[in-house]
């Protein structure tokens, strides 16, 4: 297992942060400790045997390891506290706020289903309906080894096609779904993914999300993935209260520039997956919980935070075999390994 030094860092320096803007007293760290217990023993009076005990005592509480430096998250905080009516421009500051850290705890955030190409990534989108991304990622490597193009696919044994793609779950609807878009393609774009918001959603068992993680990722056209992590946090930081999809995306939109946001999504969708869950959000280990009203929904106690971590936060793989260069923790194990 990789190390991962600078999400760590960042999640210890936040955590003290968060505690100072709390306006609790840290706890004394170790280090700390060691230079009291200097200052109580005389070190005038110390003959050099004595300085040298007094050097080797507080020599192990000098380093912080990451593990260490992570404890100090531990006094509970009240949540967030926001003004009822909320202005525009505070809502605005907030949500950016919360982005631009978001973009220091995860600087390798990325889409989490390995693709080479549109056709790959508009299938895989598909197939991920219901499914984990690392499912779908230990599936398409043998689905797009048979067919690689959409006429292949089009033209594949219906049955062949459900055994390749069984592990998803869902595999004859599926099958019908991504058979049926292959045909699409072939039929009304010569075999090619378009690169228009308006031509996506028309093909069957595409919607704006799988649209726009197509977009964002294949075409780089900036769009907002509102996906169930997406609007599950959204809601937490009350940035809205809204269920509703489409509307979600059309009020982050407005939020924030165009530039922002395939990164935006991608961030807020690693923050739901490795710390913020649905059923258990790992508040107590979380980097942004000083800017959170929600604060307290999970978990408060660091220790405990912690073992809810996931994927390179938690110590384990990440959902890709194939992840970028700059992804700090390991990639996933093929299907047969998993
Ligand atoms: S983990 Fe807790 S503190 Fe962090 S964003 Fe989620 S609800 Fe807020």
């Amino acid at each position: 297992m990789k190390s991962t030094p600078s999400p760590r860092k960042a999640t210890a320096k936040k955590a003290t942060a968060s505690k100072q803007a709390a306006g609790k007293k840290p706890k004394p760290s170790t280090a700390k400790k060691a230079t009291a217990a200097k200052k109580a023993t005389p070190a005038k009076k110390a003959t050099p045997a004595k300085k040298a005990t007094a050097a080797k005592k507080a020599k192990p509480a000098t380093p912080a390891t990451p593990a260490k430096s992570a404890k100090p998250a531990t006094p509970a905080k009240p949540a967030l506290k926001i003004p009822q009516p909320e202005s525009r421009l505070s809502l605005v500051r907030r949500a950016r706020r919360i982005n631009r850290e978001l973009a220091e705890v995860y600087p390798y955030a990325h889409p989490e289903l390995d693709f080479e190409n549109p056709f790959e990534l508009l299938v895989a989108t598909v197939l991920s309906a219901q499914t984990t991304d690392l499912r779908v990622n230990q599936t398409t490597p043998r689905l797009f080894a048979a067919y690689p193009t959409p006429e292949d696919l089009a033209a594949a044994n219906p049955e062949e096609v459900e055994e390749l793609i069984r592990p998803t779950g869902f595999f004859r609807a599926k099958t019908k779904s991504i058979m049926g878009l292959a045909a699409a393609l072939r039929d009304r774009h010569g075999g090619e993914v378009p690169g228009r918001l308006e031509d996506l959603v028309k093909l069957p068992g595409v919607g704006r999300k799988t649209a726009n993680v197509v977009l964002g990722n294949a075409f780089g056209v900036p769009g907002i993935t509102v996906d169930t992590h997406f609007g599950r946090l959204v809601r937490r930081w009350k940035w809205t209260d809204s269920e509703d999809p489409e509307k979600i995306e059309a009020l982050i939109c407005d939020i924030f520039p165009k530039s922002d946001w395939t990164m935006l999504s991608h961030r807020i969708i690693f923050h739901g997956r490795r710390i913020c869950h649905a059923r258990k959000p790992a508040c107590g280990a979380c980097p942004i919980a000083h800017l959170c009203p929600a604060y307290g929904e999970g978990e408060t106690d660091p220790e405990k935070a912690r073992k809810l971590l996931k994927y390179e936060k938690g110590g384990l793989p990440g959902q890709r075999l194939k992840p970028p260069p700059d992804y700090p923790g390991e990639a996933a194990p093929p299907l047969a390994a998993g």
